[in-house]
């Protein structure tokens, strides 16, 4: 079976130096000396200032928007927040669970990303941030949004989930917004296991979110706030560290993969137009076909031969129920019902992408 994404597993041997170290230390969690290693090892590999590990990238999205003021503790405030449809689903059920209603503004049919075009028919007096996310790792049109929120005083929160080590006009695309996200899950292209991190835009959010990740304890016997427990464990920054180690082999290999697929694929598919000047991880590899009818025989050719595509990011979250967002988005609901993510990681062989890419030929020739 081909899988669309498996982890990457870095050096056992490497691994088993960082773990030696915690048995010697005996430090398991609450900001240990490998937590605090991971934390400036991103923060210089990213470029960035202000990063904070967290123990998962819903937990991220939940103290991010709970630093920023987007979600408090006063549900009778009824705060909404404007978000894609065309997404993973922790984007907007995290902020549903915190008490903050996604309210879904469609995305551009090129880039995938939500449409700031469409931002301001959705505020209303209740609105408090944009949630847009780096949907595969493209450049949502950082400026344009970033013009509205200032307008209209929201804050922006970025669900930069795909986007790691993406750089946008020669700089790192996490710099943009109050904050941006990253999801460190074993599926995403550097991961900790399980895990996460925030880039804040200001050191001031950063120290309150400190607090927050630690039930809100400033101090021995102070608590300053209500918290959550978010803290990322010595194993999973372990981990975290084996795999930045590798980390360039790692995109090596995908890009390659990712390049085989630009080459060997029809150019009639639909590919994602990547924002100028954005310098890709190669995270992804999404596709749009025609009509609906032939992503859903592609997906079923494909695995009958044991290849896993999937459809990601389908369907469109304005037709999840439990969210309450009813509003018809019709971009994200036609891009949604016609893409397919098609396997890419670092060890997929060329004799099976092949197989991948001829196979997508035949369904796609009829
Ligand atoms: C993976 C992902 C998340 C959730 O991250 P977890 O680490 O699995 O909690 C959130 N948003 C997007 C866009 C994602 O892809």
């Amino acid at each position: 079976m081909i899988p669309v994404t498996k982890p990457y597993l870095p050096s056992r041997e490497n691994l088993e130096k960082y773990i030696d170290g915690i048995y010697e230390r005996q430090w398991l969690t609450n900001n240990g000396q490998l937590v605090q290693e991971l934390t400036q090892r991103l923060e210089d590999y990213l470029g960035v200032e202000n990063l904070l590990l967290v123990a998962n990238g819903t937990l991220a999205l939940q103290v991010a928007y709970r630093a920023l003021g987007v979600s408090d503790a006063n549900p009778a405030k009824r705060p909404e927040a404007i978000t894609t449809p065309f997404t993973f689903i922790a984007t907007a059920s995290a902020l549903k669970w915190d008490g903050v209603q996604p309210v879904f503004a469609d995305i551009d049919p090129n880039t995938w990303c939500l449409n700031p075009a469409n931002i301001e028919a959705a505020i209303t007096p209740n609105t408090r941030a944009i949630v847009p996310v780096h949907v595969f790792g493209n450049a949502c049109d950082v400026e344009a949004i970033d013009a509205v929120a200032q307008q209209h005083n929201l804050k922006v929160i970025y669900d930069a989930s795909h986007a790691f080590g993406v750089n946008y006009q020669g700089e790192s695309l996490l710099k943009h917004g109050d904050a941006a996200t990253l999801s460190f899950h074993a599926t995403k292209l550097f991961h900790t296991g399980e895990g996460g991190a925030i880039v804040f835009k200001r050191k001031q959010d950063l120290l309150r979110a400190q607090k927050m990740i630690s039930f809100g304890i400033a101090g021995p016997e102070t608590i300053e706030e209500v918290g959550i427990n978010a803290k990322m464990s010595e194993l999973q920054a372990a981990m975290g560290l084996c795999v930045l180690d590798e980390m360039e082999d790692n995109l090596k290999a995908r890009a390659q993969v990712w390049r085989r697929y630009e080459h060997g694929l029809n150019p009639s598919l639909l590919q994602q137009a990547k924002r100028e000047t954005l310098v890709y991880n190669y995270a992804y590899f999404p596709v749009v076909f025609q009509a609906q009818e032939q992503t859903v025989r592609v997906a079923a050719r494909l695995k009958e031969n044991g290849i896993m595509a999937r459809r990601y990011f389908y369907p469109s979250l304005e037709s999840v129920e439990c969210l309450n967002a009813p509003a018809n988005q019709p971009v994200s609901s036609d891009i949604a019902s016609r893409i397919l993510c098609l396997p890419i990681f670092d060890q997929l062989a060329e004799s099976d992408q092949n197989k991948i890419i001829d196979l997508i030929e035949v369904e796609t020739e009829q």
